[in-house]
């Protein structure tokens, strides 16, 4: 895969952060609510670090260290990662800004992410093949694939693995979820669409497919890799429609308040939003 990373340079004005580039993160917190969109990309108002998430982080650290070295032909064993989070526990705390609010749950997350990570390397086969790419961030024009329209503002994304697979490249992402099933695929469509658009941009291939591979937090860890067929024709057309339209929402400056089921779980609930009136 190539390492350069392609950019663009925007057609027209576009000022600050929310303009620099478009993301399946921004996307999909766009999608959920724009106004708790603006609050994040546009104020810049950033929610704390839960302990949930920073569980994720920590399982993605260990993960991306252990395919790493497979890159470089080395095995490192549930041990080695384990230390690894655990040497790196500290420093990632004081980056995020994370609290926990005692010392037993921090204790907790510690052995979740070691249990979690450790069930994963167990589940993965012995001659899985060796990566094309780790946590690889992969930025490339957004061009409109049936109209060559250039949308004047690059496609960002991390994606954690590319593996190549007897099949073909495929294309996989980690999730830490509370519990497992196989998730719809229409709740990933915009991360999978993105990230197969980004590498047929930098790689030239097309993907094989794509996965979801969950580490599930239950009391006994456990794995499950949900496979995806490649992108097709619509996938990508859906895609472009949101993002034009996501565009034309960062262009026009509005961004409605949209109440659902995803309130229970926002952080601006009564503070921001309650104070915001259109
Ligand atoms: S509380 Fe609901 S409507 Fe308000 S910003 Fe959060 S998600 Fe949007």
């Amino acid at each position: 895969m190539s390492t350069a990373l392609m950019t663009c340079q925007p057609a027209h004005e576009r000022h600050g952060s929310a303009w620099s580039y478009v993301s399946p993160s921004r996307l999909g917190c766009w999608l959920r609510c724009p106004l708790a969109f603006k609050f994040r990309y546009i104020d810049g108002i950033r929610s704390p670090t839960t302990p949930s998430l920073f569980v994720g982080k920590m399982c993605h650290s260990g993960l991306e260290a252990f395919y790493r070295h497979r890159q470089l032909g080395i095995a490192l064993d549930a041990e080695d990662v384990a230390k690894r989070m655990i040497d790196g526990w500290d420093e990632t705390v004081t980056e995020e800004g994370m609290r926990f609010e005692t010392e037993s749950d921090e204790m907790k997350a510690k052995l979740k992410v070691v249990d979690l990570v450790a069930a994963y390397l167990a589940h993965v086969p012995e001659d899985e093949p060796r990566p094309l790419a780790v946590e690889a961030t992969m930025e490339a024009p957004l061009i409109d694939p049936f109209t060559g329209e250039d949308l004047g503002i690059s496609l960002l994304g991390i994606v954690d693995l590319v593996l190549d697979e007897q099949q073909g490249p495929v294309i996989a992402d980690f999730k830490t979820t509370a519990r497992g099933g196989t998730p719809a695929e229409i709740t990933h469509e915009i991360q999978l669409s993105s990230y197969a658009y980004l590498f047929r941009q930098l790689d030239g291939r097309k993907e094989a497919g794509l996965e979801i591979r969950s580490l599930i937090k239950a009391k006994t860890p456990r794995i499950e890799f949900h496979h995806y067929d490649a992108r097709s024709d619509t996938h990508f057309k859906r895609l472009f429609g949101v993002i034009r339209e996501y565009l034309d929402a960062l262009d026009s400056g509005r961004f409605n308040f949209r109440p659902g089921w995803g309130c229970s779980m926002c952080d601006h609930r009564d503070t921001h939003c309650r104070r915001w009136c259109g």
